[in-house]
């Protein structure tokens, strides 16, 4: 007899709808409860912020010396110093009641300029910031908005006017007025900046963030926590909380990027300048909120754009928006000083070595090869692979222009020509950073000195270096009476064998990818000797392709150049002749390297000349590696740009030649990311 099927109890499948109404209603409530919760918490203003791992000096504390002066001076009787005189959009700019652009560039320039006039203890242009800055402070509005209510869009250009009362100009004429407090102690500027966030505060009510300042509330968020530290009013946190939730969703953006390949058509998502900003708010979120998940979001950002975008020069692509990791796409410069600034303040924050390390891979290589070497002309897109610069009129890039990649006063567009004055003056305001437990740091190396009290007592720290071009750093510490306190020394990520050579003479070995505290009484002045051996690193780029780096520098192959002049600038500045520039290369380049990647030192031989002039040119370039290379045929140039590296390995039936390379920040004219032979 078969067995009978048991029968389906009814009371059993009641059951299971039973417990699935359940789950499903207290998921529901769940939900909704979270939601609630996060409501609140966005609509709950924060009381304090959480403290800073490192505290930057005002400006004015750290004065720049050595090579690091002197790009400075450069900068400051190139364009930077200059731009007032003859440049519609600054000369007769709205923010002084001209008639020309009343937008964003007198505050860019401003912002750049400011730190640039203190750091080079320039008489003549400190003289011209303060007119600036009087004059801006003199017509502040009566409900505390700076500058025209309606900025004329730039000079030149088809753009409709501006919105009225747009925030954008107010976030970059905050973080100016900050830096000019810092370094004047003008009493006006703190009261001024109150009343600008004030009718920020009400503004936002009536019209919520839109376009770009959409996009970069975090720029405000700076100024905020800047005067917040000051002045602990706490209507300023309910400021941040009305823009940071009004704002762009740059923690979701940077977790899974939107755009993970060469951006089709113009975004704002995408926009290469909207990224690099973007890379500072999750820090600045982990002070406002105290939530360490931001801690390692802050990471995850850098990691996400260089998944999709990273090139060898530390930079992601952005033409101007995300494009891509092919070496060929270029960067925007307002991207490389942006990012720059976002990596100063991610380091001021989390106190992360990674950060410091990228600041100086940018610094050292993709910031000054942007310029001509008297700073006198800048690119607007900028070339990992950059083997002709000239104007082609079907350009590589997906929206800009064929002059994108010309040396001038403003080609393609005039937005870097006012924001690029930041990089130097911000890299060197930053160098040193005060600590919570009463010491200092020394966060990123170039030749400097810094002054501050501590504990009472006169401190002066002095680092002489030809740092990144040269391995030894020498700190004399004088204190005017004796006092304890510790000194941070950053060991960079790849320096596997540094070492410290202590007052007594004792000699350390210290860790890569650290800070190393030195804790004693100083007395007196004192000296400790801090070396990074710098060894051969080969990375890996597009299409499987190469890069040779040591240290903090990217090595490039060095073109022979030939620069020509083009058309005229339109408005020439006093008692000099100035011309767009393109240069061509007067050598071959595409070559593919022959290295045992096992042990690249074997094939690359390394020979410094020393400093002799401007170590950012051709002819100043302070060191040199030799390498194998053979040609290869079948890479060639299109869109007027380098094709693509083919995928590496690759055969080239071509004999062995030396090749010499140079430091990616010495040349003009370069291939960074080769095509590696096939061994
Ligand atoms: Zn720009």
């Amino acid at each position: 007899m078969a067995e009978q099927e048991p029968p389906v109890k009814k009371s059993s499948l009641f059951m299971k709808v039973l417990l699935f109404l359940t789950v499903a209603l207290l998921l529901v409530l769940g939900w909704v409860m979270y939601q609630r919760w996060q409501k609140q918490k966005n609509e709950t203003p924060r009381t304090t912020l959480e403290p800073v791992v490192f505290q930057p000096l005002p400006l004015g504390s750290i004065k720049p010396t050595g090579w690091l002066l002197e790009q400075l001076k450069l900068q400051a009787s190139g364009l930077s110093g200059h731009l007032d005189e003859f440049w519609p959009d600054i000369e007769d700019s709205g923010w002084r009641g001209g008639r020309a652009e009343g937008w964003e560039r007198a505050p860019y320039w401003l912002d750049g300029v400011i730190p640039l006039a203190y750091l080079t203890d320039d008489v003549k242009m400190k003289a011209k910031v303060k007119r600036w800055m009087d004059y801006i402070l003199q017509h502040q509005a009566p409900d505390g908005w700076l500058g025209p209510e309606q900025g004329q869009p730039a000079t030149g250009s088809n753009a409709p006017a501006n919105a009225p009362r747009d925030p954008w100009p107010q976030f970059i004429i905050l973080k100016a007025m900050a830096q000019y407090q810092e370094a004047s102690g003008d009493s006006q500027v703190i009261p001024a900046m109150q009343k600008s966030m004030r009718s920020l505060y009400y503004q936002l009510d009536q019209r919520p963030l839109f376009n770009w300042n959409f996009f970069r509330w975090e720029d405000l968020w700076v100024s905020i926590f800047w005067l917040f530290d000051r002045t602990k009013e706490p209507w300023l946190l309910d400021l941040a909380r009305k823009a940071g939730n009004q704002g762009y969703n740059w923690t979701k953006h940077f977790s899974d990027l939107p755009v993970k390949g060469r951006s089709p058509k113009w975004n704002w998502e995408g926009h290469v300048v909207n990224n690099a900003m973007g890379l500072k708010t999750s820090a600045l979120l982990y002070r406002y909120t105290g939530e360490n998940h931001y801690k390692k979001s802050a990471s995850t950002a850098l990691e996400e754009l260089d998944k999709y975008h990273g090139e060898a020069n530390g930079l992601f692509s952005g033409d101007e928006c995300l494009a891509g990791r092919d070496p060929s796409q270029g960067t925007e410069l307002c991207a490389i000083v942006e990012t720059m600034f976002s990596l100063e303040n991610d380091l001021s924050v989390l106190g992360k070595v990674e950060f410091s390390d990228r600041l100086e891979k940018i610094a050292f290589n993709a910031l000054p090869a942007a310029f001509t070497p008297d700073y006198w002309g800048h690119q607007y897109d900028e070339l990992t692979n950059q083997v002709a610069c000239g104007f082609f009129r079907q350009p590589v890039y997906t929206t800009n222009g064929p002059s994108a990649n010309l040396f001038g006063l403003e080609p393609q567009y005039g937005c870097c020509t006012a924001n690029m004055h930041q990089g130097w003056p911000k890299f060197a305001s930053h160098l040193w950073m005060k600590t919570a437990d009463e010491g200092i740091a020394a966060v990123a190396y170039a030749p400097s000195k810094m002054e501050m009290m501590v504990s009472g007592s006169a401190v002066k720290i002095e680092l002489t270096t030809d740092y990144p071009f040269g391995e030894t750093l020498t700190f004399k510490v004088e204190a005017t009476k004796p006092v304890d306190f510790p000194l941070y020394l950053r060991v960079p990520g790849w320096a596997k064998d540094a070492t410290l050579k202590l007052p007594d003479g004792k000699v350390q070995k210290l860790d890569a990818g650290t800070f190393q505290k030195i804790q004693r009484r100083w007395n007196g002045e004192e000296t400790v000797v801090l070396n990074l051996p710098m060894t051969f690193r080969v990375s890996r780029w597009f299409q499987n392709s190469v890069c040779v780096e040591r240290g903090p520098l990217v090595y490039s192959l060095a073109i022979k150049e030939q620069w020509k002049d083009l058309v005229a600038y339109e408005n020439q500045p006093i008692g000099q002749h100035k011309n767009y520039q393109a240069v061509l290369p007067m050598s071959l380049w595409n070559y593919a390297l022959d290295l045992d990647l096992k042990n690249p030192e074997k094939s690359l031989v390394f020979l410094s000349r020393g400093m002799k002039g401007n170590p950012f040119t051709l002819e100043g370039a302070p060191m040199q590696v030799t390498v194998k290379g053979k040609k290869l045929a079948g890479w060639g140039f299109g869109e007027g740009a380098a094709m693509p590296p083919p995928e590496s390995p690759v055969k080239s039936a071509e004999p062995l030649e030396d090749l010499n390379l140079i430091p990616y920040g010495s040349t003009r004219l370069r291939v960074t990311e080769f095509p590696l032979l096939d061994r």
